[in-house]
């Protein structure tokens, strides 16, 4: 679907499997900023090349024209088909130099944060080509029409980053804003919240992509991010509670218990979700996060 002049989102469908016949179906987006050549903002899961390129064709382009892929970061979600993407177009690939590790070693990342179905959603490792940092601007059409600005947003990863499309007024958040009602996940709680508000005090921000929501637009970019924030603040009270004064809970039944105090299914109890909650735990002295 084209979003605004020069960007397009792409809807991806896939499923999880999280135990012997039991999946969870989500979504991710990835998005083309189709300028003089085209730019992709992650990749989806393994198998989606084939989504993406019949998209580009529909637009009456070729995936040869693919000359970058941009990732937000290394999660399997974002990443699964960038190897193959790689492979077929000759594409440059750049990431924040703290996700450079775990695209380039998937099986380390594997191993240091193992989620459901990973190697059905990771496709190959990727050689990265550009490493990125906070401030840098990608100048994607050489005469700085088409410029996109990193911006380094921790706390859901450690290299997360968004990005803003400055012709367009686009936002690329990645996984840096939590969806309201959703799974949250996050390594550092306190970073994510500098994160969206930094995010917040970006001006003329027109449209918000982010990777699990649907396209905001207009007031609705910025009332995502306030969302986000009460969000993070209702899950940091839920778990603070859920802990009561025992200092080292077992995380699974914390998992469970602040999974059902934020309405989420009993399936969504992973160790992935414990672990966003135990990053609550680390600052359970803050009590108001949204003074960060
Ligand atoms: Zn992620």
């Amino acid at each position: 679907m084209q979003i605004s002049t020069h960007v397009h989102a792409l809807r991806l469908p896939f499923t999880i499997p999280v135990a012997p016949g039991i999946a969870i179906d989500r979504f991710v987006y990835a998005f083309l900023i189709c300028g003089k050549t085209i730019t992709l903002i992650d990749t989806g899961v393994a198998g989606c090349e084939n989504t993406i390129f019949e998209y580009i064709a529909s637009t009456g382009r070729t995936s040869s024209e693919i000359s970058l892929i941009v990732q937000t970061h290394a999660h399997p979600d974002h990443i699964g088909a960038t190897r193959a993407i790689q492979k077929a177009t000759g594409c440059k690939v750049a990431i924040h130099a703290k996700e450079k590790l775990w695209i380039e070693n998937v099986a380390l990342q594997d191993r240091e944060r193992p989620v459901p179905g990973f190697f059905t959603q990771v496709g190959n490792p990727v050689n990265v080509d550009r490493v990125l940092q906070d401030g840098e601007v990608l100048d994607l059409d050489g005469d700085h029409n088409l410029d996109l600005i990193v911006f380094h947003t921790p706390g859901h990863s450690p290299g997360s980053i968004s990005l803003l499309l400055k012709s367009d007024g686009v936002l690329f958040s990645g996984d840096a804003i939590p969806v309201p009602g959703d799974l949250p996940v996050y390594d550092d709680v306190i970073a994510s919240v500098r994160s969206i508000k930094r995010l917040d005090n970006i001006d003329g921000i027109r449209i918000l992509l982010s990777s699990w929501d649907q396209p905001r637009e207009g007031i609705l970019v910025y009332q995502r991010m306030h969302e986000a924030l009460v969000y993070l603040q209702h899950i940091h009270e839920a778990v603070i509670a859920a802990a009561g004064g025992t200092k080292s809970p077992d995380p699974m039944g914390l998992c469970r218990k602040v999974a059902a105090v934020l309405g989420l299914p009993p399936q969504a109890a992973t160790p992935l979700l414990a672990r966003t909650f135990l990053a609550n735990l680390r600052f359970r002295d803050r009590k108001n996060l949204l003074l960060e």
